[in-house]
């Protein structure tokens, strides 16, 4: 099954919970925020259901993300629930890490393959100012925990100008010592970076340079590249990534929709409308209801977002904090990133 622009739909982002433990600058910056109600919540089985439907049009990747899924109570159930489907090629998570030393065990007891620990800053005081709480300590227990359980994971760093462009050979040396790679992202201009500006983008090309400044050349390994990931190699062989969604987006690739934890699926990161599959399963939709509406809203999909916010001239922020209030939907952090 294919959209308007020929991509098929393999990847569901997953988002558990819109609830977050910390309030990173660049997602969640504003005093307070509207939570969705509890009660719009999609349960477990209605996750299955939703899955099982996604999995019939070709998905055979899933993520689970936030807000921070370590919130969501009972999770390893819904993991379990998950890698009993088969034709899941991949079950993964992407997290903050601060609640991941306690359930890393249960979760891969559960059936959950691999991990991402977002991680920006290996000073205390840094961490502070970017999430407004300092749980680096907790964060690195849990990135070692992932280690121990995985033997490798995936380290994601949004890097800013001005915040943290000083610590890409630090992250790079620290993310050595837990077999971790790590991702370096471009500061998107998504809902919810109310604060972005393109003076606090640090480009791909940029960190390219900076890298192959202190460590000599680095090489792109043949056919390594998996988006949304560029991947490099450093003369030691270590490989890091570089996600460019800003200065040159992989849109002509994009196979991933967003499922946010009240049901409401998202055709793009950049989409202001996404679509009602709580109220249709809810309903009492039946699978093939359900399929037709997925697979109807995917064949006229031709989203891409991040290409056309490139294309514009004079670009901010790009939903203003009255709207963002009035949607949470909008927000990076009901969106799973
Ligand atoms: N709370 C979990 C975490 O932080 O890993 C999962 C959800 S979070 C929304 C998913 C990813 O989105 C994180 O890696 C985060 O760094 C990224 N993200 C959020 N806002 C971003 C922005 N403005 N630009 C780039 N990446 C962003
Ligand atoms: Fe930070 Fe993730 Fe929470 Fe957003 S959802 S504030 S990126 S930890
Ligand atoms: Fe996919 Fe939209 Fe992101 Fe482009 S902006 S890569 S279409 S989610």
């Amino acid at each position: 099954m294919l959209d308007l622009l020929n991509r098929p739909l393999k990847n569901l982002r997953l988002s558990v919970t819109d609830r977050c433990n910390l309030r990173c600058q660049y997602c969640m910056p504003e005093a307070e925020y509207v939570w969705l109600p509890r009660e719009d919540l999609l349960n477990f089985e209605e996750i299955s259901r939703l899955v099982d439907v996604f999995i019939s049009l070709g998905v055979d990747r899933v993520r689970l993300t936030g807000g921070e899924p370590l919130l969501r109570r009972d999770l390893p159930s819904l993991v379990r629930m998950l890698a009993a489907k088969p034709v899941l090629k991949d079950l993964a998570m992407t997290s903050n890490g601060i609640l991941l030393a306690d359930q890393i065990e249960a979760l891969k007891e559960a059936g959950l393959k691999r991990v991402t620990v977002s991680l920006d800053t290996l000073h205390h005081d840094r961490f502070a100012a970017l999430a407004r709480f300092d749980e680096l300590t907790r964060v690195k227990q849990g990135i070692a925990a992932a280690h121990r359980a995985f033997g490798t994971l995936k380290i994601d760093t949004v890097v800013i100008k001005g915040t943290n462009d000083d610590e890409l050979v630090p992250l790079i040396e620290y993310g050595k010592t837990v077999n971790g790679e790590v991702r370096f992202i471009e500061y998107m201009d998504v809902g919810g970076a109310t604060h972005w500006s393109w003076a606090n983008v640090l480009s791909r090309a940029e960190m390219l340079e900076r890298l192959s400044a202190h460590y000599g050349s680095v090489t792109a390994p043949a056919n390594e590249s998996s988006a949304p990931a560029d991947r490099y190699a450093l003369p030691d062989g270590t490989v890091f990534g570089i996600i460019s969604s800003t200065t040159a987006p992989f849109c002509s690739s994009c196979d991933r929709s967003r499922l946010t934890a009240d049901g409401m699926w998202y055709l793009c990161l950049y989409a202001t409308r996404g679509t009602d599959l709580r109220a249709a399963l809810r309903k009492g939709a039946s699978v093939d209801e359900l399929r037709e509406l997925v697979a109807g809203l995917w064949r006229q999909r031709d989203d891409r977002g991040a290409e056309q916010r490139l294309a514009l001239g004079d670009r901010r922020a790009f939903v203003p904090i009255k709207a963002l209030k009035q949607d949470p939907h909008l927000e990076m952090h009901t969106r799973g990133g």
